[in-house]
């Protein structure tokens, strides 16, 4: 659950950079971090904090260039720490290299043993570096980074998404499955890719598409060509991209999550009707779907909850007993809107119970008399072993407790989660082109313990040129 960004810019990148990463601030609160490339020479700025608080005029002032990188994180593999910031930049063969990476590795392990046996020491304990000593260590060999990429992939199992800037050019790949998004958009004056198309939007730019799984992307000045590094049967997009992570106004692999939201919003309500006053949402993320679910069901949408918009995201922040507190720091009820009502009350999803649980009470505090839950998602039932710091499944409060037991737990008056069906009609995409793995604890990467999908990758050899004409002309 982190946040990548690419540009080539002819204006320079350090401003459009910032505004991209201040766009996917959401997929990651911890750090932030820029790396350019101006000619041979590398330069960066990276440290803990928001996006706001880590930059300032003069630092994007002096991160002169026309390619460069950015990267929002939220720790899933590698500790909390200041050297595990991306993006990384590296000098090989007397060239500079930055590189920032999106996804989780499932066998990081095993490739880290491999370079440690031949000597190689790592300066951090993210799957990042490791793909970047996996695509050295083939471009020793071979100089090209096609070959190298294509290398690289055949080694990794896991979800990657990555941007990597390189001898006047700007690389992006994105796994053969296509797990974590990535899109491409044109600017003004060049090209960006990004892990949400909000980003795009944030610099006046036009998506142009989604980077193929399997696909590598390079972009210089000028334009943009394709080489099909890998090719499968099928992709196996993150459900929860649309049900929780990516914003609303952004476009997925095709689909418009608000589009995705709403629908399930309208199908909770043909599945599970209540007989209510008002339809509230827990904001940000329940908002699209309360107002499907309003819309369908002629019942007012109502805002009952106001949150502070200046907190962190209690889902992705890394401690219990922070995401309690946060929680009552985070949310304050609208009293005249709740008292004496029977509301139907709409999240995203529930993951431990904690917050739903503390919510429910500070509504029956402010005097709502039937509160109906209504969930954006299936239950989960298992952990994500592919980005996305979810807990353990013995925290997970779906995992091993029905509807009715999760309901008597939160204290709702009644609970509803979307049917699995249904969620796959609302997205749009084939069930098997979706990875389910934490709803259905079937993933699409074989993963030691569980049970997996695995899919055949077929390393292909297939170099598409897209030229200038090909995104209409540009700079
Ligand atoms: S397991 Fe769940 S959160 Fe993880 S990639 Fe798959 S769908 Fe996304």
């Amino acid at each position: 659950m982190c946040g990548i960004v690419g540009i080539v810019d002819a204006g320079g990148v350090s401003h459009p950079l910032y505004y991209a990463l201040y766009a996917l601030q959401h997929r990651g609160q911890e750090s932030a971090g820029i790396s350019v490339i101006n000619g041979d020479r590398l330069r960066k700025h990276k440290a803990q904090g928001l996006v706001a608080e880590v930059f300032d005029p003069e630092t994007l002032r002096r991160l002169e260039g026309q390619i460069g990188v950015g990267h929002v994180r939220y720790p899933t593999t590698g500790a909390n720490t200041p050297e595990n910031i991306q993006p990384f930049n590296f000098r090989f063969m007397g060239k500079g290299f930055a590189i920032a990476h999106n996804g989780n590795l499932v066998n990081t392990r095993e490739l880290r043993s491999y370079f440690e046996q031949a000597g190689q020491i790592f300066c951090t304990t993210t799957d990042t570096e490791v793909i970047a000593a996996l695509i050295a260590d083939e471009l020793r060999r071979s100089g090209s980074i096609e070959d190298a990429v294509r290398l690289c992939m055949s080694r990794l199992r896991g979800s990657y998404s990555v941007v990597l800037a390189y001898d006047g050019a700007l690389y992006a790949f994105r796994d053969p499955l296509g797990i974590k998004p990535l899109c491409l958009g044109r600017t003004a004056r060049g090209h960006i890719v990004a892990s949400e198309s909000v980003a795009i939007d944030a610099l006046s730019g036009t998506l142009v598409r989604d980077v193929r799984p399997g696909e590598l992307l390079r972009i210089t000045g000028d334009g943009v060509s394709s080489t099909r590094i890998t090719k499968v049967d099928r992709t196996a997009h993150c459900i929860f991209e649309y049900i929780y992570f990516a914003r609303a106004d952004s476009v997925i692999d095709g689909v418009l999550v608000y589009d995705v939201r709403r629908k399930i919003g309208k199908r909770l309500h043909e599945e599970a009707p209540a007989d209510a006053d008002a339809v509230c949402p827990v904001p940000d993320s329940g908002t699209a779907y309360a107002i499907g679910y309003a819309q369908a069901s002629g019942v007012p949408f109502t805002e009952s909850l106001i949150k502070n918009r200046y907190m962190g995201r209690t889902f992705i922040m890394p401690s219990q007993a922070a995401r309690e507190q946060a929680v009552r720091i985070k949310m304050n009820p609208i009293r005249k809107h709740l008292d004496g009502r029977s509301i139907v009350l709409i999240d995203d999803s529930i993951v431990r119970g904690t917050t739903s649980r503390r919510i429910i009470q500070m509504i029956r505090s402010a005097g709502a008399r039937e509160i109906h839950m209504r969930i954006g998602s299936p239950p989960i039932r298992a952990p994500c072993y592919l980005g996305v710091d979810m807990p353990t499944r013995e925290e997970l409060i779906a995992s091993c407790r029905d509807e009715e037991q999760v309901r008597d737990s939160v204290t709702a008056t009644s609970l509803h989660y979307i049917s699995f069906d249904a969620l796959i009609e609302a997205i749009g995409h084939p069930c098997d082109n979706l990875c389910t793995g934490c709803l259905s604890g079937c993933y699409p990467v074989a993963i030691d313990g569980e049970h997996a999908r695995a899919r055949e990758v077929e390393f292909l050899d297939e170099t598409l040129q897209l030229g200038l004409d090909s995104f209409g002309g540009t700079a």
